[in-house]
């Protein structure tokens, strides 16, 4: 098979970045190791920046979350008891929507099927040829059958676990990486949520995220022991352990009921540069990992698609490698800002385990001068809803 570019990965950054390149009339094939009933079955992100929706809407797909996402004018963050709004409206004249992982491949996928653009699913083995050659090649296997996709670029966008960094010599890459002493117990319910918004909650027990999928579903999460296993948490537990770290008013708004979905995330800031290497792009959790208490992950995975979707047609358009030799740079300067944010978001909010005395008081000191202080919820709220492309 013979394309322009091989994307390796149907998460959103594969799929989104196919169908930039189709609208641009740059042919491209999509391979993934799982099927779309699995890739769909992963509850993931939630919160979309106004940034990815305007993309989302560019590349003719943003039609149902405009119609169906929850539109969010504010956070709350919760610590000692006390509830301090941020305005994000107000302070910075965005919003934020709420709109599944989920919802936004499913419209993807959609499009991409509706538009018969190749996607090979299920797909075993992909293994990256000649990437430093301007012919390179992925071989995969399926149903037995050894296949082989000759392209002029190879995209990977095949996620942190993916083969596409794996490819890269060693000594050409650089590693950036801190792993949290703690990880993230997520539940999803058919219950509705605790409050109209997000409630971020920091307290002397751990973490606690009040989150929604829509009027009627909650995602909901607790910061828990990375020894932690998702059987030690039945439904009763999970829901006892977020009363006790939420404030009266909100513990008591709460419906508890059966969860759909229960899961352990661990959490990790990571780093790898370039983003290129010969013919090879990565791009989204292939090439950077945020912890998700910034909601940053599926937002930088459409900022890096969009930057190389422009430099893939401008090498087309006008056979100019300027974007693309730009790519890596353009991209890292937006990531490091959401690498910053998300750690800061994280030391603020989370009980380390080895802090000292100090470092608890410091920890609340600050919250107090978030809750005080007008510009450092503007530098907050300016963050959280995406800074500009
Ligand atoms: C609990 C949690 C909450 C989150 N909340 C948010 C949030 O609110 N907002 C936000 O912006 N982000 C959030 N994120 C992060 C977000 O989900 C990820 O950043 C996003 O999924 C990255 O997309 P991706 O396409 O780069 O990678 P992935 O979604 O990991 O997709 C990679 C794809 O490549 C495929 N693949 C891997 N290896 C191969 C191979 N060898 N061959 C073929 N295919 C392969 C995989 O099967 C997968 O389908 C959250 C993450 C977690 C875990």
């Amino acid at each position: 098979m013979r394309t322009q570019v091989a994307i390796i990965g149907a998460g959103p950054s594969g799929l989104l970045l196919g169908q930039l390149l189709h609208n641009q009339g740059i042919a491209n094939v999509i391979l993934e190791q799982r099927s779309g009933e699995y890739v769909l079955s992963r509850i993931r992100a939630g919160l979309i920046e106004a940034g990815t929706a305007d993309l989302l809407d560019r590349a003719g797909v943003g039609a149902r979350l405009r119609r169906e996402g929850l539109r969010h004018e504010g956070i709350e963050i919760n610590f000692d008891g006390k509830r301090q709004r941020i305005d994000l409206q107000k302070l910075t004249g965005k919003i934020i929507t709420v709109y599944g992982q989920t919802e936004i491949t499913h419209d993807l996928m959609e499009a991409r099927s509706t538009a018969g653009v190749p996607t090979i699913y299920e797909a075993a083995g992909a293994s990256l040829h000649d990437i430093a050659t301007d012919q390179p090649r992925v071989r995969y296997h399926k149903d037995g059958v050894e296949g082989e996709i000759v392209c002029d670029f190879i995209a990977g966008c095949d996620g942190f676990h993916g083969v596409s960094r794996q490819t890269i010599p060693e000594a050409a890459l650089r590693h950036y990486e801190r792993v949290y002493p703690f990880g993230w117990l997520g539940v999803l319910s058919e219950t509705p949520p605790i409050s109209p918004e997000l409630i971020y909650v920091s307290h002397q027990r751990g973490f606690a995220l009040c989150s929604m999928r829509s009027f009627t579903r909650s995602r909901v999460y607790i910061q828990c022991r990375l020894d932690d296993h998702v059987e030690d948490w039945p439904d009763e537990r999970f829901w006892g352990e977020l009363k006790l770290r939420l404030d009266p008013q909100s513990a008591s708004a709460i419906v508890t009921g059966s969860s759909i979905e229960k899961s352990i995330a661990p959490l990790r800031s990571f780093v790898a540069e370039p983003m290129r290497f010969g013919r090879l792009f990565l791009a989204g959790d292939a090439a950077h990992i945020v912890p998700p208490t910034g909601a940053k992950g599926l937002n930088l995975a459409a900022s890096d698609v969009y930057y190389l979707s422009q430099a893939f047609a401008e090498f087309y358009d006008t056979g100019s490698s300027a974007g693309l030799d730009g790519y890596s740079d353009r991209a890292l300067a937006r990531v490091w800002q959401a690498e910053r944010f998300s750690w800061w978001m994280t030391r603020l909010l989370h009980r380390f385990p080895e802090d000292s005395g100090f470092d608890r008081r410091i920890q609340r000191a600050e919250l107090e001068f978030l809750a005080s202080s007008q510009s450092a919820q503007a530098a907050l709220a300016e963050n959280y809803v995406g800074l500009p492309y």
